[in-house]
C-alpha cells in the first residue's frame, strides 16, 4: 500500500506563490493565472485535473468544478475555492478584477491558444493577459528537500522494478516474451511497489529497433542474450522518474561496443564539469564533442538531458539550444544516447541532484549498462 502523500503546509506554498508573483511582475504582470495540472499542483497543492487559479498577492482563487470540491478544500490550504457549474471564464474575469488584477501573467507554454482567445473573449475586460512565460515554470526546476526525496523514492522504485522483471525475463522459456509484454509487466511492477502511474510509456526496444530513439514496443519476441533498451519511471506523488538502461549482449558486435563505450565516455566527462553556475548549452556541447571525437557524431538524435519533477521534461533544458544556467538544487537527467542504424541504440539515462559539490545521482549510475540477464545467476 502507498503511504498518503505529506501534505505540503500552507505557508510552504504561499511562499512559492509569493515567488511567483516576483517573477510576475519582473515580466510585467501583477497577478497571475495557473490552468494546467503541474503548476497548480505546486502553487496551490491541489492534485485534481481541472482547475484555474488566480493568484494576487496575499489572495489565491481556485477554480474547480463539483467532483473536486472537497479535495480542493483539503489540498490547498490558503486558497479560497470556487466551485464554477457555468460561465467559468466570465466568473475569473470578474473575480481578477476583485482581486485588483490589472495585467494577468499565464504561462504560453502551459496554456491551449483556445483557452487564452475564450479568456480574451469573455474575462478580458476583467483583466487583459500578458504572456510572462517562465514565470510558474522556472522556480520549479530549483528542487526543495522534499521534492528531492520524492524523485529519489521514485527513481529507486523504478529501478527496483526493471531488476525485478529482468530477473522474470531470464527465467522466461526463450521467446516467451515480447517487447510488449516485457514493457507491459514493468509497468505493473511499479504499481505493485506503489508507484501512481508510470512517466510515460514504456519504451522497450530489442535488437536493431533500438536504434530508434523513442520507438514503441512491439510484439518481437526477445532473444535470451540480445540487445535490450528500456526506456521508463515511475510517479510517485506527482513526480516523475526518467531512467534508460542498455542491456548488451554478451559479446556486442563492434559498434555497439564502441558506441557504449562512448556514451559512457561522454557522461563521464560531462559529470566531471557539472558544477552551479554552469551553461546548460555547454553541457550538451561537452557531451556533442566526445561522441564525435569517436566518429559517432553522426549518430546522435537527442539532446543530453532535462529537468525532471511535477513532469517529466521540464526546465532546465539540456541542449545546445538553451540559455539556461545550472543552479544547486536542480534535477536532471543525464542521458547521452547514440542510435546506429541496422546496429542498435545504447542509452544511458539517470537522474542527478545538482549540488554545490557537483552532480549526486539519484539513481544507480553504475548500473546503466548492464551485460549479463540472460546468464543463470552465479554465486
Ligand atoms: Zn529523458
Amino acid at each position: 500500500m502507498r503511504p498518503m502523500g505529506k501534505r505540503r503546509g500552507a505557508q510552504a506554498l504561499s511562499s512559492r506563490r509569493e515567488r511567483l508573483l516576483e517573477e510576475a511582475v519582473r515580466r510585467g504582470a501583477d497577478g497571475y493565472l495557473l490552468a494546467d495540472p503541474a503548476n497548480l499542483r505546486y502553487y496551490t497543492g491541489f492534485s485534481g485535473s481541472n482547475g484555474q487559479a488566480l493568484i494576487a498577492p496575499g489572495s489565491c482563487r481556485l477554480f474547480t468544478d463539483g467532483r473536486y470540491e472537497l479535495q480542493a478544500a483539503r489540498e490547498a490550504p490558503g486558497c479560497e475555492v470556487v466551485v464554477c457549474r457555468e460561465g467559468l471564464f466570465e466568473a475569473l474575469g470578474e473575480a481578477a478584477r476583485e482581486m485588483g488584477i490589472r495585467r494577468l501573467g499565464y504561462e504560453p507554454g502551459a496554456v491551449s491558444a483556445a483557452f487564452v482567445s475564450e479568456w480574451r473573449r469573455k474575462a478580458g475586460r476583467g483583466a487583459p493577459l500578458r504572456a510572462a512565460g517562465g514565470a510558474a515554470a522556472s522556480p520549479r526546476a530549483v528542487k526543495d528537500v522534499g521534492e528531492v526525496e520524492l524523485l529519489r523514492r521514485a527513481a529507486r522504485l523504478s529501478e527496483a522494478a526493471l531488476t525485478e522483471v529482468l530477473g522474470m525475463l531470464k527465467d522466461a522459456p526463450p521467446g516467451a516474451w515480447s517487447e510488449s509484454s516485457f514493457a507491459g509487466e514493468l509497468e505493473a511492477e511499479m504499481r505493485r511497489r506503489g508507484a501512481d502511474d508510470r512517466s510515460f510509456p514504456t519504451i522497450a526496444l530489442s535488437g536493431t529497433r533500438s536504434a530508434l530513439p523513442h520507438g514503441k514496443p512491439s510484439s518481437r519476441r526477445l532473444r535470451g542474450g540480445g540487445l535490450l533498451l528500456v526506456d521508463w519511471g515511475a510517479v510517485l506523488d506527482g513526480y516523475h522518474a526518467d531512467l534508460s538502461r542498455t542491456v548488451l549482449p554478451e559479446r556486442p558486435r563492434g559498434g555497439l561496443r564502441r558506441a557504449a563505450d562512448a556514451v559512457l565516455r561522454a557522461r563521464e566527462r560531462v559529470l566531471r564539469e557539472l558544477r552551479p553556475g554552469v551553461r546548460a548549452a555547454d553541457m550538451d556541447r561537452l557531451a556533442r564533442s566526445v561522441l564525435e571525437e569517436a566518429g559517432l557524431g553522426r549518430f546522435i538524435a537527442h539532446s543530453l538531458g532535462h529537468g525532471v519533477g511535477l513532469e517529466v521534461h521540464e526546465a532546465p533544458h539540456l541542449s545546445v539550444n538553451s540559455d539556461e544556467r545550472l543552479e544547486a538544487g536542480m534535477v536532471f537527467t543525464i542521458e547521452p544516447g547514440l542510435y546506429l542504424p541496422r546496429v542498435g541504440g545504447v542509452r544511458v539515462e539517470d537522474m542527478f541532484l545538482l549540488t554545490h559539490d557537483g552532480p549526486q545521482p539519484l539513481s544507480s549510475v553504475s548500473d546503466t549498462i548492464i551485460t549479463n540477464y540472460h546468464k543463470p545467476a552465479v554465486s
